[in-house]
């Protein structure tokens, strides 16, 4: 790297939910500039006016600090190459459109899209590549005001140098070419005045001073498009490297049938920001040892361009809730219970306001004894009903049968008694009268444990009995034991 400072940029439109390709991408730039002691910049690429959202632009910045992302530059904190939303820069690129009429290197083109259409049905019809015909490519002053009093607005369209070959080295794929004669002279402004993205990009990112653009793959086949822009306007070219593909399982681009697409919903379902940022981190990038757990600033040390891979990125879920999850088991029940909250609403476990401090107090104690069990907040749910409904139902047959063993009677007095007696209730007291038990009556482990555990829950396996006990407290115990054993 030079003495130039590394300048990268995420540049969002901001036209739907945030995907998390797109937060993938904000990651890998916002890595490199950190790891360079590099600037990002946070642009807002919003020229498609029917699509484009403030909401979703506030969405996305709520996403990227949610995960742990800040910018120096960009919409919001502003910067010396601002504004840094495109729909205020119009008349900046106004000017460079002007150079580009004045010097010949673009047009005006009065062609309508039926005209266009009937044009690309020809070209398919004999076999070729649609390619804009050139048809507007000399049009004199005469007949520009003939078309225009016509009633027709153009558009602006560069003029592709013919037979020129276009190649550069992108930092994933290495060298890279395409053919000018394969791209065709394309609209740089639309007939509303607006440009398009691959003509705004390369201004923006010329006068913004970006030394390296890391984007998606989908992108690649834009940017001999915006090289020739660069060339044609004098800018130096920047580095470019195109990250790959995010594919479901089956190996198919990432869709909403593979489930949560956007960082939005992932957030809602009670994953952690620090957990998604490793997942998104691993997702076509190859740290140099087996490590897979990272926190962000290790990531940072660790993370380069040269270990990101050029083959497509598969999005595996299991492993996104394997890493949450070492991330939930970490975190405090307090925050865990924060976010499961909104579960237990939805699922009619709790009312949605009004709990009480001795309420939420309980409810960090149930998390606190099912986080190490759950892959995201959500999950909480699945664990719920033990813990909030005191009437048990037998898991099957095989668990009432289990009640009806005739040592049974016998653990169950000797559980109320030694329960009745413990001094204070927590785990460790639950754990030692338990292990107590199973010495003095003299029985396998099982026959003590297992009989509890159905008569409390009615269920054959669950949570540790020394957490769940304390979280029910004496007297619902004693209750759900009298309960279930009158039904035995
Ligand atoms: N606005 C483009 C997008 O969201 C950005 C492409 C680029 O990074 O050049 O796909």
């Amino acid at each position: 790297m030079t003495n130039e400072q590394l300048r990268v940029r995420f540049a969002p439109s901001p036209t739907g939910p945030f995907h998390i390709g797109g937060a993938r991408s904000a990651l890998f730039n916002w890595l490199l500039a950190k790891k360079h002691s590099g600037q990002m910049v946070l642009r807002i690429e919003d020229t498609d006016l029917e699509r484009s959202r403030r909401e979703s632009e506030e969405n996305i910045k709520e996403a990227l600090k949610w995960l742990g992302m800040d910018w120096g530059e960009g919409i919001d904190v502003g910067g010396p190459y601002g504004p840094y939303r495109q729909t205020e820069r119009l008349d900046i690129y106004k000017q460079y459109t002007q150079k580009l009429l004045d010097a010949g290197l673009a047009y005006f083109c009065y062609c309508t899209d039926e005209e266009l259409e009937a044009e690309r049905q020809e070209h398919l019809a004999k076999g070729q590549t649609p390619l804009y015909s050139g048809r507007c490519r000399n049009l004199t002053l005469e007949d520009r005001k003939r078309l225009e009093a016509e009633g027709r607005k153009p558009t602006v369209r560069f003029r592709v140098p013919g037979g020129k070959q276009i190649v550069f080295t992108d930092l994933v794929r290495g060298t890279v070419s395409f053919e000018s004669d394969g791209v065709g002279d394309y609209v740089i402004v639309k007939s509303d005045g607006i440009p398009v993205y691959n003509y705004a990009v390369v201004i923006d990112d010329a006068l913004m001073r970006i030394t390296h653009v890391i984007r998606a793959e989908e992108h690649l086949s834009n940017t001999p498009r915006q090289i020739l822009l660069y060339e044609a306007l004098g800018f130096p070219l920047p580095k470019f490297g195109h990250i790959s593909l995010i594919l479901g399982k089956d190996r198919t681009k990432m869709s909403k049938r593979h489930g949560a697409t956007s960082v939005e919903q992932y957030r809602k379902l009670g994953y952690l920001p620090e957990a998604l940022v490793n997942f998104l981190a691993l997702l076509g990038w190859a740290p140099a040892g087996e490590q897979e757990l990272f926190t962000l600033d290790e990531l940072v040390k660790e993370f380069s361009m040269d270990r990101v891979a050029k083959n497509p990125a598969v999005f595996d879920v299991d492993k996104l809730n394997w890493i949450n999850a070492q991330y939930i088991k970490k975190s405090t029940p307090e925050r865990i219970a924060e976010l499961a909250l909104p579960h237990l609403a939805e699922a009619g476990y709790i009312k949605d306001t009004g709990l009480t401090p001795e309420k939420r107090a309980w409810i960090v104690q149930f998390v606190a004894a099912v986080q190490d069990h759950i892959s995201y907040a959500a999950q909480i749910v699945d664990h719920a009903d033990i813990f909030f409904n005191d009437t048990v139902a037998f898991e099957n047959q095989e668990a009432q049968e289990m009640l009806r063993d005739p040592d049974v009677s016998r653990v169950m007095d000797v559980f109320k008694e030694k329960l009745a007696a413990l001094e204070e209730l927590n785990a460790s007291a639950v754990q030692g009268l338990l292990k107590s038990m199973v010495k003095e009556l003299k029985l396998p482990g099982k026959k003590v444990y297992m009989p509890i555990r159905i008569a409390l829950t009615g269920q054959m396996h669950g949570p540790e009995l020394h957490h769940f006990i304390p979280v029910i407290g004496r007297e619902r115990v004693l209750q759900r034991i009298t309960a279930t054993m009158a039904k035995i």
